[in-house]
């Protein structure tokens, strides 16, 4: 019997952008397809640019001598909630129309492949597990810090869906008892204090209340221009208002990873998003602040570190998440051996 190379399709359905990789079993990105997400025009229009990226990424592969039965299958990671049994994404937020809708039964007619969903931040969680940050760390939280707040939580290697297969909504962790209002219509939840949204906003709150910063001259009094990156790109400059901003922030954020690490006792927690790029300015405060005020057993070996896969961790974990559905990716406490090989009958 001879060991036979296979290959997996994976798929990030982002509410921007649409990433698609063919990946060989080991994680190398044979090649990779890319589209902005064109939500707005409804469900179908989406479907079809995940049909179209994966044909693309097919024939791109079928180029480089990837025959489409050496294909396993397609793994997609979505917005949630998703019951990644059953493959049915119940809601998608920012795609008008998008309930109950079973993805991957249609795509998988569609192009004639085993198709698995699962939830993106989970899936994130898992690249980042497999070949990212966490490589050989089996007891992880992600922790996706964007618009909103994306959590991914992996015990012993693998996910935690909880009963309902919505575990992991850290976003959703209230950190202020009758605190700001979040997305989700209840108050004081972590992402109403640390999403990227939340950073501009409570920036405006203050220059609204009059506090004076440099920013108001950067956007020429546009306060529409203010972004999440220029609060933190002025406080690196030493103004202090943006200071203290990316300060209370990484105070909020350190609340939140407190209440994990003393729940979870994780070795690691890896943050990922625009917000992580900012470097030691931002993770000093976060770590000193976990370090005092979390449990003190609790924090002991704890790693929080930046998320190391960009934008491929989530198309990467939908690529893992195939390979352990089909019982061909394990523990990653010895990463060499943690693929089965396949042999060819
Ligand atoms: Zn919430």
């Amino acid at each position: 019997m001879k060991s036979m190379s296979y290959y997996v399709i994976g798929v990030d359905m982002g509410a921007t952008n649409i990433v698609c990789v063919l990946s060989s079993k080991d994680g190398e990105i044979i090649t990779r397809d890319t589209s902005k997400t064109l939500g707005s025009e409804g469900k179908e229009k989406t479907i079809s640019q995940i049909i179209n990226s994966a044909k693309n990424v097919l024939k791109e592969g079928e180029k480089l001598g990837v025959s489409a039965k050496s294909i396993l299958g397609m793994g997609i990671g979505g917005p949630g909630p998703i019951n990644s049994d059953d493959g049915i994404i119940y809601i998608a937020p920012n795609i008008p129309g998008w309930i109950n809708t079973s993805l991957a039964e249609e795509l998988g007619n569609e192009l004639e492949l085993p198709v698995f969903l699962e939830n993106d931040a989970n899936a994130a969680a898992l690249g980042e597990w497999w070949l990212g940050a966490g490589k050989g760390v089996n007891n992880l939280v992600l922790l996706t810090l964007g618009t909103g707040i994306g959590g991914g939580i992996i015990i012993n290697g693998e996910i935690l869906y909880g009963a309902g297969h919505v575990a992991g909504e850290i976003g959703h962790m209230v950190i202020k008892e009758g605190g700001l209002l979040c997305s989700c219509g209840n108050h004081g939840c972590l992402e109403a204090y640390t999403s990227a949204k939340s950073v501009v906003n409570r920036t405006l709150a203050e220059i609204k209340e009059g506090r004076k910063t440099l920013l108001t001259d950067i956007v020429d009094n546009r306060m529409e221009k203010i972004t999440c990156k220029l609060v933190f790109d002025t406080a690196k400059k030493g103004d202090g208002l943006c200071k203290k901003i990316v300060e209370d922030t990484a105070k909020y954020l350190g609340t939140g990873i407190i209440n994990i690490v003393n729940i979870i006792n994780p070795q690691m927690v890896i943050l990922g998003g625009g917000m992580a790029k900012a470097g030691d300015f931002f993770f000093d405060p976060i770590k000193e602040y976990v370090k005092e005020h979390a449990f003190n057993e609790s924090t002991k070996g704890v790693k929080i570190v930046p998320a190391a896969l960009g934008s491929n961790a989530g198309a990467i974990g939908a690529v893992a998440f195939v390979l352990k559905k089909k019982g061909l990716l394990n523990k990653a406490d010895c990463f060499d051996s943690n693929i089965i090989e396949l042999s060819e009958t």
